[in-house]
């Protein structure tokens, strides 16, 4: 696009063009539960520098925003170097999620952290790497990697033949300097449902998850109902309030026992469901039932219970605003 339309100035640089659109593939079996998708959603970015060394400055600030991201949603990652030095580029990161139905294989060096995809070591250096290319230590490992998302940096290898060019500070036509970025959005969903969910039960990243919490009051016609459900009702103003309306699904379905929609919620892995049932209006030490996306339960009063729930917000705020370090051990490891 930029080849064709008249040259731009150096002051029009730098550029950053995305894009987030649907993608095709016509993929003959459907494995892996929802991995292979015939349709997916891709944000692909083009930048476009004076030099190879803004285009460093842009690749840093792009690959900074990625790193940031794949912290916030807490599944542990691989950033792989991808560099082959016959790209052209000479830079390029591939960021990966660990499960064994993984389609690459990564190497993975214990001594120095350095992790590369096999396939691209094996092209650059024409056999299986036996010794890590960073610092030569023999302790390589292999695991399954699912590449979630992609960086380049392409340095001229295709606007130079393409003649995409802008005119330098002399009034000079010269190559753009031109990296390449892109993130499987739906991709990413999936291959994190993959990783932490179990064959029962979905487990969400926090900031992914439909819903923070879910609630559920007494079966209609059970002798605990009435008094059951005024706690139910404060408990929808006040879980509302803490973690935002939206965020609360009400599972008012009240012709179902409360098994039955438990079991549900369960299914659908809210971060936490909080149950009014019987235990709620017993005269002594009332309590309600707290369930955890990680399988655990607990018997709460009504301020502890909340006290959960304000707990889970404030987590998710500190992720958007990137404060990581006090759940770094969650976040698990960036190479
Ligand atoms: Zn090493």
């Amino acid at each position: 696009m930029l080849a064709t339309t008249s040259p731009i100035s150096y002051r029009q640089l730098p550029l950053r063009l995305y894009q987030i659109g649907p993608k095709f593939r016509d993929e003959l079996k459907s494995r892996f539960g929802l991995m292979r998708a015939k349709e997916f959603l891709m944000k692909d970015m083009y930048t476009f520098d004076v030099s190879e060394e803004t285009a460093t400055r842009t690749y840093a600030t792009v690959s900074a925003a990625y790193d940031r991201l794949f912290q916030q949603l807490e599944v542990p990652f691989v950033k792989v170097n991808a560099a082959t030095g016959m790209m052209g580029g000479s830079l390029s990161h591939e960021y990966h999620y660990i499960s064994p139905v993984g389609e690459d294989t990564l190497l993975q060096c214990s001594s120095c952290g350095f992790a590369g995809n096999s396939e691209v070591l094996e092209t650059s250096l024409q056999e299986s790497p036996t010794s890590c290319p960073s610092c030569k230590s023999t302790s390589l490992s292999t695991v399954r990697g699912v590449e979630v998302a992609h960086t380049f940096l392409l340095g001229d290898k295709y606007s130079k033949p393409l003649g995409a060019t802008f005119l330098n500070t002399s009034g000079k036509p010269q190559s753009l300097v031109m990296g390449c970025y892109g993130i499987g959005i739906t991709r990413i969903i999936a291959a994190a449902l993959e990783v932490l969910s179990t064959d029962q039960e979905l487990r969400w990243p926090k900031l992914l998850a439909p819903y923070d919490v879910c609630l559920i009051g007494p079966k209609q016609g059970s002798k605990e109902q009435q008094p059951a459900e005024a706690i139910e009702n404060e408990l929808l103003g006040n879980i509302g309030e803490l973690c935002g309306h939206q965020e609360l699904l009400h599972d008012d379905r009240k012709e179902l026992t409360i098994g039955k929609r438990l079991l549900e919620a369960k299914r659908l892995g809210h971060p936490l469901t909080v149950v009014v049932g019987a235990k709620a209006v017993q005269p002594e030490a009332p309590k309600l039932e707290v369930h955890l996306s990680d399988g655990d339960s607990l018997e709460l009063d009504i301020n502890e219970a909340l006290k959960l729930v304000a707990e889970h917000s404030q987590h998710k705020r500190d992720l958007l605003l990137g404060r990581f370090e006090q759940y770094k051990e969650k976040v698990g490891h960036q190479l």
